[in-house]
């Protein structure tokens, strides 16, 4: 750690709670300097859900270097980006009914998240956007402004408006129906509520905790969109490809968001890559609008057209990460179980589930307990107080029960020791 002190910015945050020096990495695995073996379940908060330098990925990747492939293209049409889309078209949207256009924004997601929230306002002439509770978008200006942590939201130094907040489905124990509500005051004459540009939403909220929405709560957000000419963007940069079984996280309420956001592991390689779908009625940019100078990461487009011909030419893989979702499942649900006193909760759905210890402490003792026996998992939630388990989903599943039986000995450990106190 030493060794990063006084060069490296404050601003570094996994590097304290895994204090290792890490040079390798292969599938599930990754390994620090002293060759000490974990098993990843940060799994690159989400960009590695086809495992450390995928064999069949880098393939395709070192071939294409080797044949002197282009690797920088700003927009510019090239071979690879051709490939990606006719492959992103013929095995992820057609299968889907999804007629999409793909906006190729900067690499990162929260700019495709720019990108979709200016596409709102444009689109429609007005300003504000309907965010949720808990909600996590970025951390650049307009990303942040949708964002819900106040830790995040303070660094911004500028006021972050042009954003209406709702409690997400199930906050406060359903007491408050968000969705009745603004609808309500969008009908009034009289409102005192801008009418909104569009509404952003996570299916199932990664960095807030793990909280999930309901089917009928998101046909219900769809049809507020429509009544009143929003659009509705779902932001699918950590659920998306294949995270909870379906590659979209939104196929199970079978609704059309108008906009899409992609990225994380969407190269499926760990390499910088992020995409808006727009609905082409709605794609009404003009040349060169919206930039970004590494929009053309042709490794990046290699690497996510053979995830589709390889990973999504079947429902196998889907069904794979549904039948490991269920263990996954069944396995924390028995720690919650036998802790039912302490009344922890059960969170997640797929292969994005996990515990609410209620206890932003508590996960960080148990995090750090993990680490110490081999295996990397991270906390999530408004006071880190959610546990979150996220595997590569290529996992096998002796692997995953050898992790969750780690996990939950560690469990085990930081909660029997702090009874003793
Ligand atoms: C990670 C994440 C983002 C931001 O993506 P970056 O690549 O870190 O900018 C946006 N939305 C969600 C849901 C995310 O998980």
């Amino acid at each position: 750690m030493s060794l990063f002190d006084g060069i490296e910015s404050n601003v570094a945050f996994y590097s304290r709670l895994y204090p290792a020096v890490f040079n390798s990495s292969e599938g599930v695995y990754i390994f620090d300097v002293q060759n000490r073996r974990y098993i990843d379940f940060l799994a690159g908060a989400g960009s590695l859900n086809y495992g450390h330098n995928n064999p069949i990925l880098k393939k395709k990747l070192i071939s294409y270097i080797e044949s002197n492939g282009v690797t920088h293209g700003l927009d510019m049409m090239t071979l690879a980006k051709k490939e990606f889309l006719s492959v992103f078209h013929e095995k992820i949207l057609k299968p889907r009914n999804l007629s999409y256009i793909v906006q190729f924004t900067g690499p990162t997601g929260t700019n495709s998240v720019e990108a979709a929230l200016k596409i709102c306002r444009n689109v429609t002439g007005r300003q504000n956007i309907i965010a949720f509770t808990n909600a996590f978008h970025g951390v650049t200006l307009g990303s942040l402004a949708v964002t819900g942590g106040r830790f995040y939201r303070a660094a911004a130094g500028v006021p972050l408006n042009n954003v209406f907040r709702l409690p997400y489905d199930g906050e406060h124990d359903n007491s408050f129906d968000s969705i009745n509500y603004i609808s309500e005051k969008l009908t009034t004459s009289n409102s005192e509520i801008d009418k909104p540009a569009g509404v952003i939403v996570e299916v199932l909220q990664g960095e807030g905790g793990l909280n999930k929405a309901s089917i009928k709560w998101l046909q219900e957000l769809q049809e507020l969109c429509k009544r009143h000419g929003m659009l509705l963007i779902v932001d699918e940069i950590q659920t998306g490809c294949g995270r909870t079984g379906d590659f979209f996280s939104f196929e199970k309420a079978r609704i059309y968001p108008d906009i899409v956001t992609l990225a994380k592991s969407l190269s499926g390689y760990g390499l910088p890559f992020a995409v808006a779908l727009i609905k082409p009625c709605y794609d009404n940019w003009k040349p060169g609008q919206h930039n970004g100078t590494f929009r053309g990461n042709n490794l990046a487009f290699v690497t996510a057209t053979e995830t589709f011909k390889y990973y999504w030419k079947n429902s196998e893989f889907s069904e794979a990460v549904v039948h490991k979702s269920l263990l996954i499942k069944n396995r924390l649900k028995e720690i919650t179980d036998k802790y039912e006193k302490h009344g922890f909760q059960h969170k997640g759905l797929g292969m994005m589930q996990g515990i609410d210890f209620m206890d932003g402490k508590v996960v960080n003792e148990i995090c750090r307990n993990a680490f110490l026996k081999g295996v990397i998992v991270e906390p999530c939630g408004p006071t880190s107080n959610v546990l979150k388990i996220l595997p590569p989903l290529i996992i096998d599943n002796s692997c995953l029960h050898k992790a969750l039986d780690t996990i939950a000995d560690s469990i085990d450990e930081v909660i029997n020791n702090k009874m003793r106190c």
